[in-house]
C-alpha cells in the first residue's frame, strides 16, 4: 500500500481525491418520477427561461422561495402543472434548510459556513470571500451545463440531498474522519476508508469532503474541489454510477474547466506524475497536433494504475469534444449508460458512428482549438 513519503509527495502537487469505492446508498428521487419524454429526458422539468444566477451564503439576506426554484414543469409532459407548486416547495424547503447544516456543527464541533446554490450545499470551515467563490462557482457550472444541453439531466442533485464538507487544514480533515467513523459503519464507509487517511480528499459517496490549507487554497481556492467532485456527481446521477471511468474522470475535470477555466484538480490512482496544473486546454491542443493521443479503442480500456500525464488530458479532451460538439447525444450516450447498455455500444449508438470516426474527429476538433 501505499507509503507516507509517496502520500506526501503526492500532496505537493496540485490535486488530491480519492474515488470512494462504495455503492450508492442514497437514490436520488426524481419528483415527478421519470417518464418517457424525449424534450426532458423523462424528468418533468427543464432549465428555467431567462435563468438568473442564484446562490446564497450563510450571512446574507435570507433568499427569496422564487430564486431557488431549479427548473420549470416541461410544458410537453407537465403541461398541468403550476409553477407555483415550485415556488412552494422551495418555501417549504427553507422550513429546514438548515438542520443538516446545524447537525454538521454540533458533530464536527467547527463553526461552518453553510453556502447552497440550486443544486448543492457546502459546509465550508472557510473564509467569507472563498464561500462566495464556492457559490458563485457551482452556479456558473449548473449554467453551463443547462445552456449547453438544453435539460436539466447533467444536474439533477438538490442542495436537500447533495452535500460537500470543505475544511481548513490536514487536522480538521483527520478530526472529520472521526467524525465519520463515530457515525458510519466500516461497511458503510467502505473497503477504501483507511486509504484516505492522510489525504487531503475523499470524494465519498456518503458526503464528499476536503481540505485545503491557508496556504494551499491562496493558489487553489477550494471552488476547484467543489466543481471537481460536484461536477462528477452529476454524470454518476445521470448515469446511475454506470459511467466508464475515463468519462467520469474526464466530466469532473471538464466541469472544474466550465466552471473556473482553469484545471487544479484530478483523482489520484497512482503514484504517476499529473498534468502541470493550469491550462489543459492547450496542453491536450498540442497531444492532438502533434499526434501523440492514444487510439480511443486503447485509451477506454487503460487500467487506472497505469494512468498518467496523457490519460488526464486525453480524458478531459474527450469529454470536452464529446459534450460541446453534440451535446445532444451526450445526453442520449448518458441515458444509454443509465440503462445497462455497454459502455462502447451506449458511445457509438449515441452518436451514430463508430469509435473509429469519433477518434479522428475528437483528435481534429482538439487540434482545431474546440471546431
Ligand atoms: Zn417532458
Amino acid at each position: 500500500m501505499f507509503s507516507t513519503s509517496d502520500r506526501r509527495t503526492w500532496l505537493k502537487e496540485a490535486s488530491a481525491t480519492l474515488l470512494a469505492a462504495t455503492l450508492p446508498i442514497v437514490a436520488y428521487a426524481q419528483d415527478p418520477p421519470p417518464n418517457d419524454c424525449p424534450d426532458c429526458g423523462g424528468l418533468g422539468f427543464l432549465p428555467l427561461k431567462n435563468r438568473r444566477p442564484y446562490f446564497h451564503v450563510e450571512g446574507q439576506a435570507a433568499p427569496k422561495a422564487a430564486d431557488a426554484v431549479p427548473h420549470r414543469f416541461c410544458p410537453k409532459c407537465r403541461a398541468d402543472r403550476n409553477h407555483q407548486e415550485l415556488v412552494d416547495k422551495q418555501t417549504e424547503r427553507f422550513k429546514t434548510a438548515l438542520d443538516a447544516h446545524k447537525k454538521w456543527e454540533k458533530e464536527t464541533n467547527f463553526q461552518l459556513t453553510r453556502v447552497e446554490t440550486r443544486h448543492i450545499v457546502v459546509h465550508a470551515q472557510m473564509p467569507l470571500a472563498e464561500c462566495v467563490k464556492i457559490g458563485q462557482g457551482f452556479e456558473n457550472l449548473a449554467a453551463h451545463l443547462q445552456n449547453l444541453t438544453g435539460s436539466m439531466e447533467l444536474t439533477c442533485t438538490r442542495p436537500e440531498s447533495y452535500e460537500q464538507i470543505c475544511l481548513l487544514g490536514p487536522e480538521a480533515y483527520e478530526h472529520f474522519r472521526t467524525v465519520m467513523e463515530k457515525l458510519y459503519t466500516a461497511d458503510e464507509r467502505g473497503p477504501m476508508w483507511s486509504i484516505g487517511r492522510g489525504l487531503s480528499a475523499f470524494d465519498h459517496t456518503l458526503i464528499a469532503f476536503f481540505q485545503e490549507s491557508l496556504q494551499t487554497l491562496k493558489v487553489r481556492p477550494p471552488v476547484h474541489g467543489v466543481c471537481f467532485m460536484g461536477g462528477r456527481k452529476q454524470l454518476s446521477v445521470a448515469t446511475n454510477y454506470r459511467a466508464p471511468r475515463w468519462l467520469s474522470e474526464g466530466f469532473a475535470e471538464y466541469s472544474e474547466f466550465a466552471a473556473l477555466k482553469m484545471n487544479l484538480w484530478r483523482t489520484i490512482y497512482n503514484q504517476n506524475q499529473g498534468p502541470k496544473p493550469g491550462d489543459w486546454v492547450s496542453q491536450v491542443r498540442q497531444l492532438a497536433v502533434a499526434n501523440q493521443l492514444r487510439p480511443w479503442v486503447e485509451q477506454t480500456g487503460r487500467q487506472l494504475e497505469d494512468w498518467d500525464v496523457r490519460d488526464y488530458l486525453q480524458s478531459f479532451g474527450m469529454v470536452a469534444f464529446l459534450l460541446q460538439s453534440e451535446p445532444k447525444k451526450f445526453l442520449v450516450y448518458t441515458r444509454k449508460l443509465k440503462a445497462g447498455v455497454e459502455a462502447e455500444k451506449a458511445l457509438e449508438d449515441a452518436y451514430e458512428k463508430s469509435i473509429g470516426k469519433l477518434d479522428t474527429e475528437c483528435v481534429r476538433w482538439l487540434a482545431g482549438g474546440g471546431k
